[in-house]
C-alpha cells in the first residue's frame, strides 16, 4: 500500500505538520509519521519559551515577526481546544545592561519597534519603572518589556496533538528509518525492523537527522541545557530574558535555559557545573532562583542552517515528492507551527511558500541528497 504522505520525524516540526495537514483537510488515515524517539531531540526539552525576539537584537527579520504572530495564534488556539497543561503566557522582561549588548538591544528596539505587528506590545522602562513594575525581580538598569510571550512544555504539547490525531485515524510509529530511496514516482523507506514502506510524498522533519542526508548544506548542530527548578513559594511576575532565560511553567515549576554552549562537550559537562553556570546567569536578576531544588537537568541538540539561520520549509530541489521541514534552530516554537501551516497548504492545495524559508533560496548543487541505504 502506498501512503499518500509520510512524515519522518515526530518532533515539533513533524507533529505540527501532521496537525496542520488535518486542519487543512487531509484525511488522517492518509498520514503516517515515523519517529525514532531521540531523547536529545530539541522537542524533548522540558521547558521552552516562545517570544518574538530570541537572539541578540530587537529588530528581527519580517519572516520571524510573521511566523511569531501566526505560531502564537495557532498554539493559543490549540491550548483552548486540547488540554492546556503545557501553555502559560506572561510578559517578558529583558534587562538592558550598560554594555555593548544592552546598547544594541536598546538601539535596535528604538529603530524597529514602530514596525512591530499590532499583536506585539513593547515598552522601554526606566530603572525606576522596571523596579516598580516587577518588584520581585532585581532590576538595576533600564529594561524592555514585551507581550505576548509563552512558556511551553513541548513534550506535553506533542503528546496531546498526537493523541488527538491518532484518535482521528493518523498513524504514529516508533521506528528508525534506515534506508530511503526514490523510484517509480514514490519514496521507499526501510525501517530498523526491516518493514518496507512506500509513500507518494515524503517529508523529512528529522531535526539533526537531516545533517547526514544533505552533507553539502551548511547544516550544523548546537547543543544546550535546560534546568527545571522547584520554586517553592517563590513567584515570578514576568518571564526574564537575560544571559539565561527564566520562566514559570503552567504546573508551577520554573524553566531555566540557555542554548549558547559549544557542542563538543555537551554530553560530558558535569551536572553541578551546568547548574551553577545557569543559576549564576540569572540570580543577579532573580535572587529567588538561588538555591532552588533542581527537579531535572536536560541536555539536547538542535539543527541550524548556518548560512542565514533561517529554517528550510518546502520541496527539496531536484527530488520530486521529497520535502523538508527543519533547521528550526533555537526558534522551534516560533517557526514550526507557522511553517507547518504553509507546508500543509502547499502539499494539499499547491499554495506558494514564503521565499525567505524556501529551500530554493539555496543553490541546487548544495542539495545533494545522500540517503541512508
Ligand atoms: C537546549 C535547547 C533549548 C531550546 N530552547 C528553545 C526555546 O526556548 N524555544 C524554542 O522555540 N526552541 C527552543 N529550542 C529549539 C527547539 O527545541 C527545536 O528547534 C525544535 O524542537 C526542533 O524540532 P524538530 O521537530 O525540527 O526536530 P527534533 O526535535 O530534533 O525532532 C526530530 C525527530 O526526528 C526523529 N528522527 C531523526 N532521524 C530519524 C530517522 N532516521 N528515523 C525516524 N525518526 C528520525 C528524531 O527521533 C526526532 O524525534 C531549544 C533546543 C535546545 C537543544
Amino acid at each position: 500500500m502506498t501512503t499518500p504522505i509520510l512524515i519522518l520525524g515526530a518532533g515539533l516540526a513533524g507533529t505540527t505538520l501532521a496537525a496542520r495537514l488535518v486542519e487543512e483537510g487531509a484525511t488522517p488515515s492518509n498520514l503516517l509519521v515515523i519517529d525514532a524517539a531521540d531523547p536529545h531531540r530539541g522537542s524533548s526539552a522540558p521547558a521552552t519559551m516562545l517570544h518574538p525576539f530570541p537572539g541578540r537584537s530587537m529588530a528581527p527579520r519580517q519572516v520571524q515577526l510573521d511566523a511569531f504572530t501566526e505560531s502564537f495564534a495557532w498554539l493559543d488556539h490549540i491550548a483552548r481546544k486540547l488540554p492546556d497543561d503545557w501553555w502559560l503566557t506572561a510578559p517578558m522582561v529583558r534587562p538592558l545592561p550598560e554594555n555593548d549588548k544592552g546598547h544594541r538591544l536598546r538601539d535596535t528596539w528604538t529603530d524597529a519597534h514602530s514596525n512591530y505587528p499590532t499583536e506585539i506590545a513593547s515598552r522601554l522602562l526606566t530603572p525606576e519603572d522596571a523596579r516598580t513594575s516587577f518588584p520581585d525581580l532585581h532590576l538595576t538598569t533600564a529594561a524592555l518589556t514585551y507581550n505576548p510571550a509563552a512558556s511551553v512544555v513541548v513534550p506535553r504539547l506533542i503528546d496531546h496533538l498526537q493523541s488527538s490525531l491518532q484518535q482521528a485515524g493518523a498513524r504514529f510509529v516508533r521506528a528508525t528509518a534506515t534506508a530511503i530511496h526514490g523510484a517509480d514516482q514514490n519514496w521507499h523507506i526501510t525501517l530498523d525492523d526491516n518493514t518496507k514502506l512506500t509513500a507518494h510524498r515524503l517529508v523529512l522533519a528529522m531535526g539533526t537527522g537531516l545533517l547526514p542526508l544533505f552533507p553539502d548544506l551548511d547544516l550544523r548542530t548546537k547543543a544546550g541545557e535546560v534546568l527545571v527548578l522547584a520554586p517553592g513559594k517563590a513567584e515570578l511576575s514576568a518571564f526574564v530574558n537575560a544571559d539565561a532565560h527564566l520562566f514559570a511553567r503552567r504546573d508551577g515549576l520554573w524553566g531555566l535555559g540557555s542554548t549558547y554552549f559549544p557542542t563538543h562537550d555537551w554530553d560530558h559537562r558535569d551536572d553541578a557545573q551546568v547548574t551553577r553556570q545557569l543559576l549564576d546567569a540569572i540570580t543577579p536578576h532573580v535572587p529567588a532562583a538561588a538555591g532552588l531544588r533542581v527537579e531535572a537537568l536536560w541536555r539536547g541538540v538542535r539543527a541550524i542552517f548556518g548560512s542565514d539561520h533561517l529554517p528550510l520549509a518546502g520541496p527539496v530541489p531536484g527530488q520530486t515528492g521529497l520535502f523538508v521541514l527543519g533547521a528550526l534552530g533555537s526558534k522551534g516554537l516560533l517557526f514550526a507551527p507557522a511553517l507547518a501551516g504553509q507546508l500543509a497548504t502547499h502539499l494539499l492545495h499547491d499554495q506558494p511558500l514564503a521565499a525567505a524559508t524556501h529551500p530554493d533560496r539555496i543553490t541546487p548543487k548544495r542539495w545533494t541528497f545522500t540517503p541512508p541505504s
